[in-house]
């Protein structure tokens, strides 16, 4: 990994401010990181990174930030997954943004003195090793943010049934809908 040395002289964020570094995966090494006071910021430009088990690319912008306890990763995401049309069942690809905070605990043991211990409901994720693994809450966040019945588009050929029929139609029927309409064109 290199980190960037451009850009420190930006006042943009104001004292928290620091160089954006690019990166292609959703693995960060935090270590040094958890060694600096409270409320240093790294910050990082996410280009088509494939995280584990995540079948689309993520890229986005993150924050990390060093909290009391934790690491607090803010994301603002997106990735385009494939799915299902929910009506006529064709393939399609659904772009989704990801816009999450999520905070990462390091392991008690390996916590600077001044560490608060994480409290007994802690939500979120573990930093192992001195790195911290996005991949995780980034599934996670694909899965919540994937609409329950997709739409592959305006001329889904689901639609026309849907807004004509008030109950679903029963592939058995279709035939008889379809020989129905035959008829009354005659
Ligand atoms: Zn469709």
């Amino acid at each position: 990994m290199t980190a960037g040395g451009t850009g420190e002289g930006s006042a943009e964020g104001g004292a928290a401010s620091s160089a954006v570094r690019h990166t292609t995966s959703l693995l960060f090494n935090v270590s040094t990181l958890l060694q600096e006071p409270i409320g240093s910021v790294r910050r990082y430009e996410v280009t088509n990174a494939r995280g584990n088990g995540l079948s689309s690319d993520i890229s986005g912008a993150l924050r990390l930030l060093r909290t009391d306890h934790s690491i607090l990763a803010t994301a603002e995401l997106s990735t385009v997954v494939a799915d299902l049309c929910g009506a006529c069942l064709c393939e399609m690809t659904l772009p989704l943004a990801l816009a999450f905070d999520e905070e990462f605990w390091p392991p008690a043991e390996a916590a600077p003195d001044d560490y608060l211990q994480p409290p007994q409901e802690q939500i979120g994720f573990s930093v192992i090793d001195g790195q911290m693994d996005l991949s995780e809450a980034v599934r996670q966040y694909i899965e919540m943010g994937r609409p329950m019945s997709p739409r592959c588009g305006q001329d889904c050929p689901g639609l026309e049934s849907e807004t004509t029929s008030e109950a679903p139609v029963d592939d058995r029927w279709s035939a008889l809908a379809a020989l129905k309409q035959e008829i009354e064109r005659d």
